[in-house]
């Protein structure tokens, strides 16, 4: 029983259920409601770990990263061209940088994308137009990946659910009884849209926390006294239009406020400019935007690039994603506290698991259901773990084969989204060519795809598919606003909706969406 659909849960769900292990896996929320839709959306060896010794994540992160990019999901995770500009005043001189970067390659084992490469003072102007040259000193360039984080999670999840887990979404797991000696351990569920208080119980052997910054609570609510003793940090991002900016490239730079390691990635006509990192005490459940945040992160932006003057005018969505640490309190700053993860074993039958990376999930989910295996099933015969096949949508020959088949321009954004899986979309529009009309002219989105969110990703709201099914709210202009209505009624007509409860889908997205944007 696997508690959390974040990209851990999903990742463990998926190793277990294809080893022959009878799974379950329930949610809260929606899936990838947590930190797991609100990364910075990067596959990545993590360089400036490097400069605090972390050699252990930065090659694991690596082979993680060639294995998504290759094998895992090369549907979804891209390789992302990197400029690091450098400044005379910089903390981290260029120098010191290149020898990051051999160290990176070595600890790769250069199976990274292309090798790096150093910058010249002039080649960085004409790279990045718009860049500050008066005290510039060149730079380098190198790759890591890019991904759209709640993708990943839902092709994973879907992938389990084709090795036989059962998912729930919208399922919150509201106590966890474990017998000593026994493999009748109960958890207790409440589901969302139920009436009433029912609470649902369900009998299983072992019980998996995958829970993130949530963790210590289900610890709690289990009544174990080992707990990871978390503090969260949390870190604001933002999506502003490119228009006017000539960034083709991501650019990794040094804040000239205080020297922290920022980026910038262009996304499909958008920025994304990132990341905060600052203790938090607010509840995960609600995270609210902290203007001072995107204060700080345009003044950061707009001291490299002058010329581009960034107002919140041009901020289309912004997003605060909760980070939970792992021995935070020994006055170490956040950014130098380790992303690495932890396991603990209840040997009442709960296994935990918290902190680690979107990289690394594949490979946490892996030592993690190695574990539970030898704890507690090592009578059983089960499968090896097969986690570097394909997951759902990554099937490369089968994408060429569409790729060669699609001829219509507005079908094109389907297998950039969805892979191999678009084949199933595809499939809509022939025995209903309607439904490959795009919703709205503004958008690519197909009313195809939006019946496919339904049938076959677990969507059951309409904030599901703007915010993690579609980049619909962190993309859009609007948001997604001027469509809402209309996707929220034929959400309906598929779903059952009644008129009233199509208006509180419509009312509740427009909320969220006043919300997040609010205090931008
Ligand atoms: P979550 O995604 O938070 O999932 C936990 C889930 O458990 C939640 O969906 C929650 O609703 C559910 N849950 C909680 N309690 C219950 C309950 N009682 N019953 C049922 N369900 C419950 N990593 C990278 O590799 N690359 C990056 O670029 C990157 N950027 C980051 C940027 C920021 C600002 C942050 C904070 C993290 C970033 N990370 C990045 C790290 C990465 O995002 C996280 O490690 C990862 O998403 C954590 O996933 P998770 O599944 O453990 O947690």
């Amino acid at each position: 029983m696997v508690i959390g659909g974040g990209i851990t849960g999903s990742g463990i769900a998926r190793d277990a259920a294809a080893r022959g292990l009878k799974t379950l896996l329930v949610e809260k929320d929606d899936f990838a409601f947590g930190t797991s839709s609100r990364s910075s959306k990067l596959v990545h060896g993590g360089l400036r770990y490097l400069s605090y010794g972390n050699f252990k994540i930065v090659f694991e992160s690596c082979a993680e990263r060639y294995h998504l990019m290759t094998t895992v999901a090369p549907h979804i995770v891209r390789p992302l061209h990197f400029i690091v500009p450098t400044f005379k005043k910089n903390r981290q001189p260029r120098w010191l940088i290149a020898a990051g970067l051999v160290l990176y390659g070595l600890l790769s084992m250069f199976r990274n994308f292309r090798h790096f490469k150093i910058v010249s003072r002039a080649q960085m102007a004409s790279l990045v137009p718009g860049i500050r040259t008066e005290d510039s000193t060149g730079g380098l360039s190198y790759y890591d990946c890019a991904v759209l984080d709640f993708r990943l999670v839902i092709d994973t999840l879907k992938s389990a659910f084709e090795q036989g887990a059962v998912l729930l979404n919208y399922c919150k797991v509201v106590g966890v009884s474990l017998s000593e000696g026994s493999d009748l351990n109960v958890v207790e569920l409440e589901d969302k849209f139920r009436d009433g208080s029912e609470v649902l119980r369900v009998r299983g052997g072992v019980v998996i926390n995958a829970t993130g910054v949530w963790a210590d609570d289900l610890l709690r609510s289990a009544g174990s006294g080992d707990r990871f003793n978390l503090k969260n940090s949390c870190g604001t991002h933002i999506f502003f239009d490119v228009a006017g900016a000539g960034i083709k490239d991501a650019i990794a730079f040094e804040s000239c406020i205080d020297k922290r390691n920022m980026f910038v990635v262009p996304w499909q006509g958008r920025i994304l400019l990132g990341t905060t990192d600052k203790f938090c005490s607010d509840n995960p459940d609600n995270l609210p935007i902290d203007p001072a945040s995107v204060d700080y992160l345009m003044d950061s932006f707009n001291k490299v690039f002058p010329e581009f003057n960034l107002t919140r005018e041009k901020i289309i969505s912004a997003y605060s994603g909760v980070r939970p640490l792992i021995g935070a309190g020994n006055g170490e700053s956040v950014s130098r506290l380790s992303r690495d993860y932890k396991i603990k074993v209840d040997p009442r039958g709960m296994v935990s698991i918290t902190g680690g990376k979107l990289t690394t999930y594949r490979l946490m989910a892996k030592k993690l259901v190695d574990r539970v295996v030898k704890e507690f099933f090592k009578e059983r015969h089960l499968a090896p773990c097969t986690t570097t096949l394909p997951i759902s949508g990554g099937d490369v020959t089968e994408i060429k084969g569409l790729q060669a088949k699609i001829t219509n321009d507005d079908f094109r954004h389907l297998i950039e989204n969805y892979g191999s899986n678009s084949r199933v979309i595809l499939d809509y529009i022939e025995k209903d060519p309607r439904c490959g009309k795009r919703i709205s002219p503004q958008y690519s989105l197909l009313w195809a795809e939006i019946d496919y969110f339904i049938d076959y990703e677990f969507a059951q709201q309409l904030s599901d598919i703007f915010i993690r099914r579609t980049t619909t709210f962190i993309f859009a202009k609007d948001n997604g606003i001027s469509i809402c209505d209309e996707v929220a009624r034929h959400m309906g007509k598929q779903l059952g909706w009644s008129e009233e409860y199509v208006l509180s889908q419509i009312a509740g997205y427009k909320e969220i969406v006043r919300r997040m944007c609010v205090s931008i």
